[in-house]
């Protein structure tokens, strides 16, 4: 019996890895790749990936946004995982997506992959008003900047379909949400949004402690 999540250290983590992890060969490339770069802690947990890819064939999902790409590694689990369909992936940096783009080609997934590079709140304004892709999203990752989640937020929602799923990424923030000594601006912008999202009757809510916390929102209708 368990009243409430098991710790995971080091040992008990390479374990959950080495029974469950099926990671192609691209992926481990790629992760091998980032790791050696100063931002590498930006890249998603292996376990988290699959999680997502797992996810996005249990809802059936064909047209996906991502928000914040970096060099790639969630763009590639995810579009690995679908058989049809088209993630558009935002990002405004041009050199880490440059490495995601050489192993996208490298899994031949390039070709569901949407980049566009730019301010997110700027491109997601402009999906707005477009009657083809207003409702028809299926799956939403954010991952970028966390002063702009709620905006993000918003605006995605109003792109979702019914039963859609938006996954936020690093809502834990390595501990520092639930610390009020630490009061910067991230840290603040990822409390406010995990309060948002808990009295927001538009969706229904989960938030796991898998890589760096996961919240997971449905919209009902
Ligand atoms: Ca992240």
């Amino acid at each position: 019996m368990s009243k409430s999540t098991i710790e995971l250290n080091q040992g008990l983590y390479d374990y959950l890895l080495s029974v469950s992890l099926r990671e192609s060969r691209v992926l481990k490339d790629l992760r091998k790749t980032t790791s050696l770069l100063p931002n590498a802690r930006m890249q998603i947990a292996p376990d988290q990936g699959q999680f997502m890819a797992l996810l996005l064939k249990i809802i059936g999902a064909k047209n996906l946004i991502e928000v914040g790409t970096y060099t790639g590694y969630s763009t590639l689990v995810c579009a690995q995982a679908l058989k049809e369909g088209k993630i558009i992936a935002i990002d405004r940096d041009e050199v880490s997506t440059k490495i995601a783009q050489k192993y996208w080609r490298d899994a031949e997934v390039d070709n569901l992959i949407d980049l566009r590079i730019g301010d997110a709140v700027d491109i997601l304004e402009e999906m707005q008003d477009d009657p083809v892709i207003q409702g028809s999203i299926d799956f939403v990752f954010i991952d970028a900047d966390k002063s702009n989640y709620l905006n993000y937020y918003e605006l995605t929602l109003n792109l979702l379909r019914k039963n859609g799923i938006i996954l936020f990424d690093n809502v834990l923030w390595d501990g520092a949400v639930a610390d009020q000594s630490f009061q910067d601006e991230d840290t603040i912008a990822l409390r406010k949004l995990n309060e948002f999202l808990l009295q927001d009757d538009r969706v229904d809510i989960t938030m796991i402690a898998i890589g760096d916390g996961l919240t997971i929102a449905r919209k009902k209708t």
